[in-house]
């Protein structure tokens, strides 16, 4: 059988209703992967979980963390950090799981062991950064020329002119040849002219 560090026995607790078993384990969890940041395949996570023998099954009470990566949404700069979460759940046999209308709420396991991995993924994907920031501050890239503007200003914006000008530019374009003596337009069609 393969070392699965998220597997813990629970046939003692199982028998002694009001038990205690307290665990700590390491492993991997396999990629968690959200729009901006990710807990690579590789990465280590840890959960001290304290499991009580409880009415209608185990309840976990667990701390967890993993490292994670991303980038910075403004500045696109690599970005790490580690993702803290407490969870309690309700891991119930799963001879007492099936039916038509199955706890959402609860976890199944089988057997003398239960399994953590998927309460410790679920708790961690809900804590990955959806949009990273390098800083509240960050200045982001320039979108003409893409120059970091942490690093200080590139000069585009000198050159291309107050960006409020042109707005109206834009606005004043297709008014060049509507004039008073231009045809009506026709109604109801809301197409712009070329
Ligand atoms: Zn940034
Ligand atoms: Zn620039």
């Amino acid at each position: 059988m393969s070392q699965n560090p998220w597997l813990v026995p629970v046939t003692t607790l199982r028998r002694q209703p009001g038990a205690r078993r307290e665990e700590r384990r390491v492993g991997q969890i396999g990629e968690l992967s959200v729009v901006g940041s990710v807990v690579p395949a590789s990465a280590e996570a840890v959960a001290v979980a304290v499991l009580d023998s409880a009415v209608g099954g185990i309840e976990v009470t667990a701390e967890i963390r993993a490292p994670w990566q991303g980038e910075c949404r403004r500045c696109l700069r690599p970005l790490t950090g580690e993702l803290r979460c407490e969870v309690r759940e309700l891991y119930r046999p799963r001879s007492e799981h099936i039916g038509p209308d199955p706890d959402e709420d609860t976890y199944p396991f089988e057997g003398d062991h239960l399994d953590l991995s998927p309460m410790v993924r679920d708790a961690l994907l809900l804590e990955l950064p959806l949009a990273p920031l390098c800083g509240e501050d960050c200045r982001g890239l320039c979108p003409a020329c893409g120059a970091d503007l942490n690093a200080g200003p590139c000069g585009c914006a000198a050159s291309l002119g107050d960006p409020r000008w042109g707005v109206l530019d834009v606005l004043r374009a297709p008014e060049v040849d509507s004039g008073p003596y231009a045809p009506a337009e026709p109604e109801g069609t809301g197409e712009p002219r070329v």
